[in-house]
């Protein structure tokens, strides 16, 4: 049996030194486990699900980066914007709109990543490559003084094809490297290409990923 510190370690040491950002995916696992992690000296987490972060908001330290990954719904943006220190899962205008409402309200900007589905599975969720860089466009022209456009985050299939993968990591490398010297030229903040998880992460690295969000491999199996 290894630790939690033991396996964060382990995933840490197959980083490389600088230039990618570990987020430890703590969803469905208790906040005793994330203090673990947390007790080891990591202080990055991923939640997916709003009221399961408010609950371990409360239960953990205030010096801890949440961020949000999961579907976001319009009626809870609200709960999360006071302390959430990245939302990944932006994936429509409207979503945007009510995190700058929200975020206004409470004087905050909020670091921001745009959802983008390349994967061959039909999600519902995620701005397709085209759609991210239009509603860029328009975003940009609106402006959300509330919003830092921080970046893309975007998942792979869920595939044995190695290839495939590769493939769909190098297309939202693409997308990034576009919207960098295109939409965002000029805009130093937008730095952050967020793709990689358990099992594909070192190929994600590998494409040019600068954050990856590890779940499994440091907590174990989730129980839904
Ligand atoms: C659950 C989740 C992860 C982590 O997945 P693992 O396979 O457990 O590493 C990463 N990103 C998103 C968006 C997730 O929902």
């Amino acid at each position: 049996m290894t630790t939690v510190a033991q396996r964060l370690n382990q995933v840490k040491a197959t980083l490389p030194a600088t230039g990618v950002q570990l987020i430890a995916v703590s969803k469905f696992h208790p906040a005793e486990t994330i203090r673990e992690a947390y007790d080891a000296g990591h202080r990055c987490f991923g939640e997916s699900r709003v009221q399961e972060l408010q609950q371990k908001y409360d239960q953990l330290p205030h010096d801890i980066e949440w961020h949000f990954i999961g579907h976001l719904q319009t009626n809870k943006v609200k709960y999360i914007i006071p302390y959430v220190s990245m939302i990944h899962s932006v994936d429509s205008p409207r979503i945007l709109d009510e995190i700058e409402r929200q975020a206004a309200r409470v004087n905050r900007v909020v670091d921001c990543l745009l959802e983008v589905h390349v994967a061959q599975e039909d999600t519902k969720f995620g701005f397709t490559p085209q759609e991210c860089v239009a509603f860029l466009e328009s975003a940009v022209a609106q402006s959300y003084p509330h919003v830092r456009f921080r970046g893309i985050m975007g998942m792979a299939s869920n595939t044995d094809n190695q290839e495939q993968v590769r493939a769909e990591f190098a297309q939202l490398k693409q997308l990034f490297d576009d919207v960098r010297g295109g939409v965002m030229q000029g805009q130093a903040h937008f730095d952050t290409l967020s793709m990689g998880m358990s099992l594909d992460y070192l190929l994600a690295i590998e494409q040019g990923s600068t954050m990856v969000r590890i779940g499994t491999t440091i907590f174990g199996e989730r129980e839904y």
